[in-house]
């Protein structure tokens, strides 16, 4: 067996544990309001360490403090640290449920270490409650977020702790009924609880992780699209087009850009308002996308102007997505002001120089449309002579 020194153990895994709180009230400071649970991470391995503070201390001060306020603080460091992957995850932390059981579980506990002491019941209490939490917590991670290295890495630390608490309830039927002492634990007890406390750690640094992919995630987000209509935005869809391109001359495939125009836009603003101008492009994005397959891209080019990018399609499949478009644009407005758009198609050729001229087509197909009246769709396939 490890010659490991639980107390040792103990004491630098809550310092750690520390340091980490430190780390994530600063994130907490400097990260988006958006990312939630931050407050409760961070507050956890304080109450750990407060926790681990009074489990060392055991013999030094009363058995009430260092066993039955040690594992309340322990059992609420964790409970904690659950809330906060709840509210992380976007969920209402269950804080009723486990204040619940973590209080009916205080009578026990001070029953077994105070009026009638028994080590192994103890245990039996504190290990099988911290198991359970354990396993929900990395439940709810597993199954809610994303699939990324920080989430299996949280997860993994959950549930070896888990783990070292089932097997730590196990062990608690054949303890013996008196408590022993910090310096002369029994080796697989030591184990359990350095396995118990590194895990905790893991967690922790898990957390850090997993809300830095979050902000990497949202600042991608923000890079990427517009914050207006969430439709991408001209660098991102510009970069879109371009690798389509790059694939269509590979492939010797051809894809096509719509080139979306809201007709007398200014006519909106002018007579309903520029937040209602907003909500007739948010609306439009919004019934837009529900109209495009999976591969397509809609960005926003600028302004009231947008470009949807449609991979592979047929020149007929690309008219017909448009009219489909264009008629569902005019139809419902529901209580926003009506709207039409005009709509210039084109499609890619093997001849043609780069995107640009792509998109000068597209940009000549949209001007016949308005030209002829707009409310409709034009096409140019054609090089200019
Ligand atoms: P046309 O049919 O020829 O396209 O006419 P139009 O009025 O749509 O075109 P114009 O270019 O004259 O006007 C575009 C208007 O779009 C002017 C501008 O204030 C408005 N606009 C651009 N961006 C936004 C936005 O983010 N929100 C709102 N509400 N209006 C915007
Ligand atoms: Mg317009
Ligand atoms: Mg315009």
């Amino acid at each position: 067996m490890l010659g490991l020194d639980v107390r040792s153990v103990i004491l630098i895994a809550g310092t750690m544990s520390l340091l980490m709180a430190v780390v994530l009230f600063f994130l907490r400071r400097n990260y988006p309001p958006t990312i939630r649970g931050l407050r409760e991470w961070a507050a956890a391995p304080v109450i750990l360490f407060l926790a681990t503070l009074l489990f060392g201390a055991r013999g030094a001060i009363p058995d009430f403090f260092s066993i039955v306020i040690g594992n309340l603080f322990l059992l609420s460091g964790l409970a904690l640290l659950y809330f906060g992957s709840q509210r992380f995850l976007g969920f209402k932390p269950s804080v009723g449920l486990w204040t619940g059981v973590i209080i009916l579980a205080l009578a026990p506990l001070f029953w077994f270490s105070l009026v009638e002491p028994h080590y192994g019941a103890r245990i039996g209490i504190t290990s099988s409650l911290l198991a359970t939490m354990s396993f929900a917590h990395a439940w709810v991670i597993l199954r809610h977020a994303p699939r990324t290295f920080s989430t299996y890495f949280t997860a993994s630390a959950l549930l070896s702790l888990a783990l070292a608490q089932t097997l730590r309830f196990r062990s608690a039927f054949g303890l013996s009924a008196h408590t022993v002492s910090l310096d002369n634990f029994l080796p697989e007890q030591t184990a359990y609880i350095t396995v118990y406390t590194l895990a905790m750690l893991t967690t922790t640094i898990g957390t850090v992780l997993m809300a830095t992919d979050r902000l990497r995630g949202e600042l991608e987000h923000l890079a990427t699209h517009d914050s207006l209509t969430g439709a991408f935005n001209r660098r991102a869809l510009i970069e879109a087009c371009e690798l389509e391109l790059s694939r269509c001359r590979r492939s010797r495939g051809s894809m096509a850009l719509l080139m979306i125009d809201l007709d007398h836009f200014k006519t909106i603003n002018d007579t309903h308002g520029h937040p209602v101008g907003d909500r007739v492009l948010i609306d439009f994005v919004a019934r837009v996308k529900s109209l495009l397959r999976q591969p397509d891209r809609l960005g926003r080019f600028g302004g009231e102007e947008f470009v949807a990018l449609l991979p592979e399609p047929a020149l007929d499949e690309a008219r017909v997505v448009a009219e489909r478009l264009r008629a569902t644009i005019e139809s419902s407005a529901g209580e926003l002001p009506p709207c039409t758009v005009s709509i210039g198609i084109t499609v890619s050729r093997p001849d043609d120089a780069g995107l640009d001229e792509i998109i000068s087509r597209a940009d000549a197909a949209l001007y016949q449309a308005k030209r002829a009246g707009r409310n409709r769709v034009e096409l140019v396939v054609q090089r200019p002579q």
